[in-house]
């Protein structure tokens, strides 16, 4: 609890990143969580990892150990084989409980609407997994509107464009919004007035927050708390809509 508001931050990275020299534990994430309010996170691995298995495993061990403060995510190379893929995340969602898959075109290079992407959002909805998409950075393949076509394809897949397309694509993640139902948009590296221009579009039961990484945390929080909007927007923001979406 932060204040008046409950907090699930929808998007944070555990384990060991190759492409950044980053190490984020269990315990850093738990200590910056106590520290600035967070009640509950999505554990996503970073996008290029030694061992997306080893990744994977010690999500699941911060699920087990607090299973009321973490939700999990799995993220693999696209390009391993497909049986391969799919199995892993399944062994994720039948071993750990995850709740979702983290697609990244900046690092794995996957177009999302070629017809060697279909799997990846098939493995997502067999599993009844919600897709978690960056965008931005990374773009032509990071561009939001990328995911209208799986969207539109696969109407009981969630998809949540992460980043907002990264500011600068940020109508652009309005517009795919607006035309599938099952999209859901990812406020972190948004300025306040983009959040406020997003909110113009997309009513706040589509919108959730998320840190990305730990120096962003309290500004990524504090930026919606700050809005000029209803308490009732700010709590779907942080809150009542990424319960809806990754279940509780
Ligand atoms: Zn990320």
């Amino acid at each position: 609890m932060r204040g008046r508001f409950q907090v699930f931050d929808t998007h944070a990275h555990l384990g060991r990143a190759l492409h950044s020299g980053r190490v984020a534990t269990k315990d850093d994430m738990l200590h910056g969580m106590d520290a600035a309010g967070i009640d509950r996170t999505l554990l996503i691995p970073f996008p290029v990892v030694e061992d997306f298995r080893r990744e994977h495993d010690e999500i699941g061990d911060a699920l087990r150990s607090h299973p009321d403060r973490f939700a999990g995510a799995a993220c693999l190379n696209p390009f391993i084989p497909e049986d391969e893929f799919r199995a892993e995340v399944q062994r994720c969602r039948l071993e750990y409980g995850f709740r979702a898959l983290k697609f990244q075109p900046q690092y794995q290079g996957l177009n999302p609407v070629s017809a060697r992407s279909a799997f990846l959002f098939e493995t997502a909805l067999e599993n009844g997994l919600v897709l978690v998409c960056h965008t931005g950075t990374g773009a032509p393949f990071a561009l939001p509107s990328l995911f209208i076509h799986a969207a539109r394809r696969y109407p009981n897949l969630k998809i949540v464009i992460g980043h907002a397309g990264g500011g600068i694509y940020a109508l652009e993640s309005v517009v795919a919004a607006q035309v599938c139902p099952n999209i859901f948009i990812e406020l972190s590296t948004l300025t306040p007035h983009a959040v406020l221009e997003v909110l113009q579009h997309v009513g706040s039961d589509r919108l959730m927050a998320g840190s990305d990484l730990p120096e962003s945390l309290e500004t990524e929080i504090s930026k919606i708390e700050g809005l000029p909007i209803s308490d009732a927007d700010k709590r779907r923001i942080l809150w009542q809509t990424p319960v809806r979406v990754f279940g509780n």
